[in-house]
């Protein structure tokens, strides 16, 4: 098939109804469900452009010719990993970033998974040739992927095999000649409602021997008997999309995973019961490197969606002379050239792995997915701070399109440098970007998505080699100390 049309895509969900419930409800087809389908068609609106700009999206696939999804190359030069991250580029440009899991998250994992296959194979050849054959079968059928990596949070102070209840997290109950069959919960998966959910470990939290039942990588389709997919309740409240101009756009709903007995084939399975593979999956073959590629890229893209929002803000209510409001500005835009740089680097120091692939060099990319987990709250905190009640007082499209309003809504809600009908639609977009729930929902996942800050921090302090500055600091307290004792002797009568 190859690269697939936004209606192809809207397509294959329909016709493969997963066990997903919202609200109480059973959703049979989230293409034409009110919770799900305006996020979808806005997901589909990235298969169309990958097509409508094939030179920069798509490339020809190694096996059968077919042009295929430019996130699925496995870059061979630092050329390529560019190239990948210009694609990627003009994806998060539609969405501003407000979609964390564009089919190329994924995509980047999967593939740096299948260029790295060798390492799942080191114990067991198969699990090797399976995430390869994996790889080429969503690259060619352009699927696009939910993953959960996550024991759900019930009691933190231990680990999965220690809760009260040995099921709760999701985990191995039986092995057959045909697979495994894997019982409990994991979270969360945001984007339920695709093709083929990952179920891998986590990139960040480290499991212990007792741990191995735990202990699995499998890729299946979310339709996949006894897979039940739990959702939050949806922030698009199927409202005029001039009102939630995000929500009603772009929210991808984040769903709990319950695996009630689900056999998956061997042929999907590329870890299995095996400690250090899932401890080391995610480093070892570079797709946490891909992935956060994909989220530097993405947050350069919504950074500047703020930077222009705070600007306008700025601009229509005339506050630019005021020293602390330029500040804040400078704030967003200091942090938005601190990403590019970081990205630039990254990918200036693209080299090869021992797989052969190239890869962007992970420290800069490592520093920039931490910056944004502390930075995001704080961009959304000035967009508050700079509109004030502006972000509260706004009227609605009723409202606006109601006769006996228009007059009093024209004169008292213009603003210094906007008239009343262009400043709404800015605070209303100001609104759901800082202050609505979909904004708060975006101020977790920044903060979370990609792990717990503080543990991610820790694995920065442990992995990233500091001794060449210690080894600085080391050499002046000598000479400090050989300064002060040559005085002492020279001081001796
Ligand atoms: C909006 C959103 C979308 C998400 N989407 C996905 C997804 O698509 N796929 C996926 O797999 N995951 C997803 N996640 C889950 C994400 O991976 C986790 O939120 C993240 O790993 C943190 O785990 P937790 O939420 O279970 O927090 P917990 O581990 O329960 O932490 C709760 C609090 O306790 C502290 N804490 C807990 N244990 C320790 C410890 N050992 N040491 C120090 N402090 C500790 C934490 O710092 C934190 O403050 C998503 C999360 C959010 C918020």
């Amino acid at each position: 098939m190859g690269a697939r049309t936004g209606a192809q895509f809207l397509q294959r969900i329909r016709e493969h109804p997963r066990d997903l419930w919202h609200r109480g409800e059973r959703v049979e087809d989230p293409t034409t469900h009110p919770a799900f389908a305006r996020g979808l068609r806005s997901m589909a609106r990235l298969y169309d452009l990958q097509w409508e700009r094939a030179d920069e999206c798509l490339y020809d696939s190694p096996s059968s010719g077919e042009k295929v999804g430019l996130s699925f190359l496995i870059p061979r030069s630092a050329e390529d990993v560019q190239r990948v991250s210009r694609m990627m580029k003009i994806w998060a440009d539609v969405h501003f970033g407000f979609m964390g899991r564009t089919p190329d998250y994924l995509n980047r994992a999967i593939t740096y998974y299948a260029s790295g296959a060798d390492f799942l194979g080191e114990k067991e050849p198969a699990f090797a040739e399976h995430m390869r054959r994996y790889y080429e079968y969503l690259r060619e059928n352009d699927l696009c992927l939910t993953h959960t990596l996550i024991h759900p949070q019930a009691n933190r102070a231990v680990g999965p095999s220690k809760q009260a209840d040995p099921y709760l997290a999701a985990r191995v109950v039986k092995e057959t000649d045909g697979g495994i069959v894997i019982r409990g919960a994991r979270m969360l998966a945001t984007l339920p409602a695709v093709d083929e959910i990952m179920v891998f470990p986590s990139t960040l939290l480290r499991n212990t021997e007792e741990d191995a039942p735990y202990c699995y990588a499998v890729g299946i389709p979310c339709d996949t008997p006894g897979l039940r997919f739990l959702c939050r309740e949806t922030l698009d409240y199927g409202r005029s999309p001039f009102d939630h101009p995000l929500g009603s756009r772009f929210d991808e709903i984040d769903a709990v995973v319950i695996f009630h007995d689900v056999f998956v084939p061997w042929e999907r399975v590329f870890i299995y019961r095996d400690v250090e593979r899932a401890n080391q999956a995610y480093a070892a073959t570079g797709a946490i490197v891909g992935m956060a590629h994909q989220v530097v890229v993405k947050n350069i893209a919504k950074t500047e969606f703020f930077l222009g929002l705070a600007s306008l803000i700025v601009d229509a209510i005339g506050i630019e002379g005021f020293q602390h409001v330029q500040e804040k500005v400078a704030e967003i835009w200091i942090y938005l050239e601190t990403m590019k740089a970081l990205l630039r680097a990254a990918e200036a120091d693209a080299h090869e792995d021992a797989f052969g692939a190239f890869r962007p060099a992970w420290p800069p990319l490592d520093a920039a997915r931490n910056l944004y987990m502390r930075w995001y709250p704080r961009i959304v905190e000035i967009i508050q701070q700079l509109s004030a009640s502006g972000i509260i007082a706004t009227v609605t499209e009723e409202d606006m399109k109601n006769p006996e309003l228009i007059e009093d809504i024209r004169r008292y809600f213009q603003a210094a440098r906007a008239e009343a009908y262009d400043r709404i639609p800015l605070f209303r977009l100001a609104w759901d970007a800082a202050l609505s729930a979909f904004a708060g929902r975006q101020v977790q996942y920044e903060r979370f998505y990609f792990g717990d800050p503080v543990r991610i921090a820790g694995v920065i302090f442990q992995k990233h080699d500091r001794t060449p500055y210690m080894e600085k600091v080391r050499e002046f307290l000598k000479q400090m100390k050989e300064e002060a004792f040559a005085q002492a002797e020279e001081a001796r009568p």
